[in-house]
């Protein structure tokens, strides 16, 4: 199989054609938002199953906010049921069944053909619920303006660095403006 016709290396020749159609500025960096003004979150920003993924970054750059998302476990009763469905025999209990589950299921795909995601949205109110206050984002609106997908923790935390140096650049930015004006034209 050509690297090309895996999902990752569609993700990255995608993101390499992406940067490539770019305008080539004398310094690519300027106008980048500096990772100082960064801001970073403990809690998974996006996905319905986020608050059962075991990795997960979110990064706010400027207006938008860069989360990714894997090792998606689900609760018990769901995976008691999925290794049913699947044939495959639990036979541990509490944190014994959990490590087994990992070993013999795996943890589940949020999305066709991968295990992690990264998504850009805009960020909207941050949260200053009663409890909480952690300042994490809404998405506002959830649809995604990036993505890129992976199934290793080490392609996620690369691409989530990836994403955020990208977000963070003049040109991502000015392109969404286009893109938008353009979305607008056709609606
Ligand atoms: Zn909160």
């Amino acid at each position: 199989m050509r690297p090309e016709e895996t999902f990752e290396g569609r993700a990255l020749i995608g993101e390499q054609e992406y940067m490539d159609s770019l305008p080539q500025g004398p310094d690519k960096s300027a106008g980048a938002i500096p990772a100082s003004e960064w801001k970073w979150f403990g809690h998974a920003a996006h996905f319905i199953c986020g608050r059962w993924c075991r990795f997960h970054l979110a990064t706010q750059i400027g207006g938008f906010i860069v989360s990714t998302v894997g090792e998606y476990l689900p609760p018990e009763s769901s995976r008691e049921y999925t290794a049913a469905r699947k044939g495959i025999p639990i036979t541990g209990r509490g944190e014994q069944a959990e490590a087994e589950y990992i070993r013999k299921v795996g943890y589940e795909e949020i999305g066709y053909g991968r295990k992690f995601e990264t998504m850009v949205f805009r960020a909207g109110k941050p949260c200053s619920a009663p409890g909480c206050s952690c300042g994490l984002p809404e998405l506002s609106p959830p649809n995604e303006l990036d993505f890129e997908g992976y199934n290793t923790p080490g392609e996620a935390a690369a691409g989530h660095a990836r994403l955020c140096q990208t977000v963070a650049s003049v040109e991502w930015r000015s392109a969404l403006i286009v893109r938008e004006a353009q979305a607008e034209g056709r609606s």
